[in-house]
C-alpha cells in the first residue's frame, strides 16, 4: 500500500521525489525514504514518520542534487515502522522501493544467509533486493527478468542499479504503478497524482513488464528482454491537479463530502439520461442471464454492496449475497457459470477484491466492476466496468466514492427491475425522476443548519469513548458505514446494531448518557426502529435521532436531524451525508488528523 515515485531528467530529483511523494502519503506514512544517482554512487536518505522529517533531513544534508531517484512513503506490512525498515533496500549493486508484499521472503532470505548475505532490515522488501542482486550481471532486464519468477506475491518496485547511476527501472504485479512523460524527463508513480505538476501523459504498466527511464526516454521490455515500446499507448489524464488538491478546505475529507453532489448529478446524468430500460447498456447489454448476484468489496465497498443488496432483493426479487473479499476468497464460494459477480473498490487494485476476481473468473462468474480509478488492475480483469468517475478520492476515510457506488447499485436495481418487470412503469419513472432530485437533496444536508447540527451534537459524545448505532433494514447498512466514519477518523470506539438486535444482549452497555444515533428512514417500520429507540432511552442512552419520517418529540430523542425525503429506497445516499459530517467534526473536535488516521491507508494492495 505504500507510495512509490521516480523521476529520471535534468532536474533536481529529490525535491522532485519529495513533491511526487506528498500526493501520494494517503497511501502510507509509517516513513519515507529516497535514493539518489549522485556523482556516480546511489545515496539513500530515508527516516521513520512522514515525508516532513524526510524534507527536514534532505534540506538539511544540503539537498541531493542528482537528477535521478526513486523514493517511498511506507505502510509497514513486515518489520516495524522504523528507519532501518524504511524504504529504500539496498542488497550489493541493487537499490529498491517496493509496494507489495513478497511471500516466500523466509524461504528467500533463509537461502540467502546460507550464502552468506546479511540483511539489514526485517522486511520482505530486501529479500527481493537481494535475488535481483545475485542475478545481476551488468545486464538490469536480465537479471530483473530471471528475478520475478522467484518472487512469490504482490509487487510494484523502482530499482536503481549502482554501475548505472543515469536510469531507474519499473516491474509491477498486482501492484499499482504508472510510468508518465514529460519533456526530457520520465517518472513512475503508484498513481497518477504524485506526476500531475509534471504531465499528464502517462502509460499503465502491465504485469510484468519492465520499465527503463533513462535519459527522458521510457522503453518497455518484456519478460523475454524484446522492446515492445511501440505497443504501448501513451494516456492522458483527464482531470487536473487542483482535483487533486484540497480546493480551499481544510482537509480533503471535506472537500470530498461537498463534492459529492456534482458526483452524484455527473453520473444520474450520464446514465438515466434514456429511461431505466438504458441504464449501463454500454456495461451490461444484456441482463436476462443475472439470476443470482454476488456483491464482494471490503469495507465501505461492501457497506455499499448491502445496501444493494438491499434494493435489488426488494425491487428486482433477485437473490443477492453479499461478501467481505478476504472471507470470500478463502470461503470456497459457491459460484460458478451463471452468476453475476460486482467487485467494488475505489481504487480498484483492493488486493482481496482483486484475488476475488480471479478467483471466481477461474470458475466461470461473470464479473462486472464498480470502480472508481480508470485503468485499475480490477478495471482491467473485469469483463465489464461501471466506472464511479468521482475524480480523485484522496482522504482515507470514503465518502463520495461510497455514495457513487451506492448510486450505481440503484441505478442497477432500475435497470434490472425494468428489464424483469418487476416494477411498474410508473414506480420506475417516480423512482428515476426521484434520483434525479438526489443531488439537490445532497446539497440541502451539507448546507449551513446541518452543518452546525452536525458540529453542535458532535460535541456531546466528546468525554465518551463508545457509540452506538441502531437501524432496520437499510438503515442498519447506512449505519454500519456510519460507525465505519466514526471509527476510523475519531478513533471512537462505534458499532452499528440492527435495532431489534441490540437487546439480545448489548443494551447491557448502554448506561446512563452513553451516545447513541438512531437511523429511521423507512416509513414503513418506522414505529418498531422508534421502540427500539425508546428501549436505549429508558436505560439513560442519549439519542441522536437521524430520520425522514418521525417527527420530533422529548420522549423519543435528545437530538434530531429531520432529513428531506425520497423514495425511501433511496433514502441511504440522503442519510448518509450527515453521519458523514458527524463523524468528521467528532474527529476535528478530538484533534484527529482527519485525512491520514492511524495505521490506516487509502489503497489497500496487501491482503
Ligand atoms: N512489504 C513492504 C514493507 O513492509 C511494503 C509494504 C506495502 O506495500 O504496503 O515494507
Amino acid at each position: 500500500m505504500c507510495g512509490i515515485v521516480g523521476y529520471s531528467g535534468r532536474r533536481t530529483a529529490a525535491k522532485i521525489i519529495l513533491k511526487g511523494l506528498s500526493g501520494l502519503e494517503y497511501r502510507g506514512y509509517d516513513s519515507a525514504g529516497v535514493a539518489i544517482c549522485e556523482d556516480g554512487a546511489v545515496n539513500v536518505y530515508k527516516t521513520k514518520g512522514r515525508l516532513s522529517a524526510l524534507a527536514d533531513m534532505l534540506e538539511k544534508s544540503g539537498m541531493p542534487k542528482g537528477s535521478v531517484g526513486i523514493g517511498h512513503t511506507r505502510w509497514a506490512t513486515h518489520g516495524e515502522p522504523s528507519d532501518r525498515n524504511s524504504h529504500p533496500h539496498r542488497q550489493g549493486k541493487v537499490t529498491l522501493v517496493h509496494n507489495g508484499i513478497i511471500e516466500n521472503y523466509l524461504q528467500l532470505r533463509e537461502e540467502a544467509q546460507a550464502n552468506g548475505a546479511e540483511f539489514l532490515s526485517d522486511t520482505d522488501t530486501e529479500a527481493a533486493a537481494y535475488v535481483i542482486d545475485s542475478l545481476y550481471d551488468g545486464d538490469p532486464i536480465a537479471a530483473i527478468s530471471a528475478a520475478l519468477p522467484r518472487l512469490h506475491g504482490s509487487y510494484a518496485f523502482g530499482i536503481i542499479f549502482s554501475d548505472r547511476t543515469d536510469a531507474i527501472y519499473a516491474v509491477r504485479r498486482d501492484s499499482p504503478l504508472i510510468a508518465a512523460k514529460g519533456v526530457d524527463e520520465c517518472f513512475i508513480a503508484s498513481d497518477i497524482p504524485a506526476v500531475l505538476s509534471y504531465t499528464k501523459d502517462y502509460y499503465l504498466m502491465d504485469t510484468d513488464e519492465i520499465a527503463e527511464l533513462k535519459d527522458g526516454e521510457i522503453t518497455f521490455y518484456d519478460m523475454n528482454g524484446n522492446d515492445i515500446t511501440e505497443k504501448k499507448k501513451l494516456l492522458t489524464a483527464d482531470f487536473n491537479l487542483e482535483a487533486a488538491e484540497k480546493g480551499g478546505y481544510p482537509h480533503f475529507m471535506l472537500k470530498e463530502i461537498y463534492e459529492q453532489p456534482d458526483t452524484l448529478r455527473r453520473l444520474i446524468s450520464m446514465h438515466t439520461e434514456k429511461g431505466a430500460g438504458a441504464i449501463f447498456k454500454n456495461e451490461i447489454p444484456d441482463t436476462s442471464d443475472i439470476k443470482r448476484i454476488f456483491v464482494v468489496g471490503c469495507g465501505s465497498a461492501m457497506h455499499a454492496g448491502l445496501l444493494g443488496k438491499y434494493s435489488i432483493e426488494h425491487l428486482c426479487r433477485i437473490p443477492v449475497s453479499v461478501s467481505i473479499a478476504s472471507e470470500f476468497r478463502y470461503d470456497d464460494p459457491m459460484v460458478g457459470e451463471g452468476d453475476t459477480v460486482f467487485i467494488i473498490s475505489q481504487s480498484g487494485e483492493t488486493a482481496d477484491s482483486l484475488a476475488a476476481l480471479r478467483l471466481v473468473k477461474s470458475k466461470g462468474a461473470k464479473v462486472c466492476a464498480i470502480v472508481n480509478v480508470v485503468g485499475s488492475s480490477i478495471a482491467r480483469e473485469a469483463d465489464e466496468v461501471i466506472y464511479t468517475r468521482c475524480g480523485p478520492e484522496i482522504a482515507v476515510a470514503t465518502t463520495k466514492a461510497f455514495t457513487a457506488q451506492v448510486l450505481i447499485m440503484y441505478m442497477l436495481t432500475a435497470r434490472l427491475a425494468h428489464d424483469r418487470k418487476t416494477m411498474s412503469d410508473a414506480f420506475l419513472d417516480e423512482y428515476l425522476s426521484e434520483m434525479k432530485k438526489l443531488p439537490e437533496l445532497v446539497t440541502a444536508v451539507i448546507s449551513e443548519p446541518y452543518v452546525d447540527l452536525c458540529k453542535k451534537f458532535a460535541v456531546y459524545n466528546k468525554p465518551y469513548e463508545d457509540y452506538y448505532i441502531i437501524g432496520r433494514g437499510q438503515d442498519y447498512a447506512t449505519g454500519c458505514e456510519g460507525a465505519m466514519k466514526i471509527k476510523e477518523i475519531s478513533y471512537m470506539h462505534c458499532e452499528t446494531y440492527a435495532a431489534g438486535e441490540l437487546k439480545h444482549g448489548t443494551i447491557s452497555l448502554i448506561t446512563e448518557g452513553v451516545p447513541c444515533m438512531a437511523i429511521i428512514t423507512d416509513p414503513d417500520i418506522a414505529e418498531k426502529s422508534v421502540s427500539n429507540v425508546k428501549e436505549v432511552r429508558a436505560r439513560g442512552g442519549h439519542v441522536l435521532l437521524i430520520t425522514s419520517c418521525v417527527g420530533e418529540k422529548s420522549d423519543i430523542c435528545d437530538e434530531y436531524i429531520r432529513l428531506p425525503e425520497t423514495n425511501k429506497y433511496l433514502m441511504p445516499i440522503v442519510a448518509i451525508v450527515p453521519i458523514q459530517m458527524y463523524a468528521y467534526y467528532t474527529a476535528t473536535n478530538r484533534g484527529c488528523d482527519v485525512d491520514k488516521p492511524r495505521n490506516l491507508a487509502k489503497s489497500v494492495t496487501v491482503e
